[in-house]
């Protein structure tokens, strides 16, 4: 089997457009406030680019870029005039943060309604109790890619590889929404490899390049790859060996050009959603 490749640039794409087409229609700009603390490069290059598309879509974006040498309580009272702006819908602390601020408090502190990460214990325990509620980006991203790989859900058997606070944990809760039967995998699990050749959706978010060999992944199975890991030759490489997961897969997300694009797309969704339920809810 040769698998098909998931475009995820074209789905973020398309998600992009129709939240411009329902922005136009809007009597307001859906505000996105990016609090960004000190210089890592990386953020740098996210905060950029979310900056361009929340632009582009018609939102009312800016990021607030914070000295390094910030303290916690400065980093809170920014955050609390945030909350209380009505022209905001939608608050994003960049991470990482600086080792003098803990990331807990900073995420405690966003108003819920405005957490447009997800990453609040409010939303996150929402998530958990199958209420509605604004969910991560990325683990969202991954939902749209296997609606539009036309992956048949209800009673997969699904795994996810990684059981983070930001993708492995609350993409099992969306899975088993879904009414997949989902197993969540991580560096204590036993039989890894055996694990996950059950899986008919597989969703790898390790952090490990190429961590997963192509006799790792089931005949037919979807195989969504989260990882974005450089390479010591800078290349950009996933958590799946991918050549030899495609020769196997029905179908298969690259890297980049996968799910990297539709965490960005879906944050634009969820300050909109945010706008609507707070201005109209
Ligand atoms: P974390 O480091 O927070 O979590 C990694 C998870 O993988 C942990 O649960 C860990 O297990 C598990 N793990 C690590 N090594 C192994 C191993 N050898 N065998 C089995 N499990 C292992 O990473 P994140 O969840 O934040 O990110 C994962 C990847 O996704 C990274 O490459 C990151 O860059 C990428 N990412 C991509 C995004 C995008 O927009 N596309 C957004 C966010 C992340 P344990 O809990 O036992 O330690």
């Amino acid at each position: 089997m040769t698998a098909r490749i998931i475009d995820g640039k074209l789905v973020a794409e398309r998600l992009r457009a129709g939240l411009a087409a329902r922005i136009a229609t809007l009597p307001f700009r859906p505000g996105l406030r990016v609090v960004r603390v000190g210089d890592d490069p990386a953020s740098g290059i996210y905060v950029r680019n979310k900056d361009r598309a929340a632009a582009a879509a018609g939102f009312d974006s800016a990021t607030l870029h914070l000295p390094a040498t910030t303290t916690e309580a400065e980093l809170l009272a920014v955050i609390a005039r945030l909350n209380a702006d009505p022209a905001v819908d939608g608050i994003l602390v960049q991470l990482p943060l600086p080792p003098q601020i803990r990331a807990e408090a900073a995420i405690d502190a966003v108003d819920p309604a405005k957490d447009v990460d997800g990453f609040h214990p409010l939303n996150a325990g929402r998530l958990a109790s199958g209420q509605p509620g604004l969910m991560p980006c990325t683990p969202k991203g991954v939902m749209h890619l296997l609606r539009e790989a036309g992956a048949s859900l209800r009673g997969a058997r699904a795994l996810v590889l990684g059981r983070s606070q930001i993708v492995g944990r609350p993409m099992a809760q969306l899975l088993l929404g879904a009414d997949c039967t989902v197993t969540i995998a991580h560096s204590r699990t036993r039989d890894l490899a055996a694990e996950c050749r059950r899986a008919e959706i597989f969703v790898a978010a390790v952090g490990r390049p190429e961590m997963v060999r192509g006799d790792w992944v089931a005949e037919g199975a979807i195989v969504i790859d989260v990882g974005i890991n450089r390479t010591a030759a800078g290349k950009l490489v996933g958590d799946v060996a991918f050549a030899e997961a495609a020769a196997r897969a029905a179908a298969i997300t690259p890297v980049p050009g996968g799910v990297g694009p539709m965490t960005i797309a879906c944050l634009l969704e969820n300050t909109l959603e945010a706008a609507l339920a707070r201005r109209q809810g």
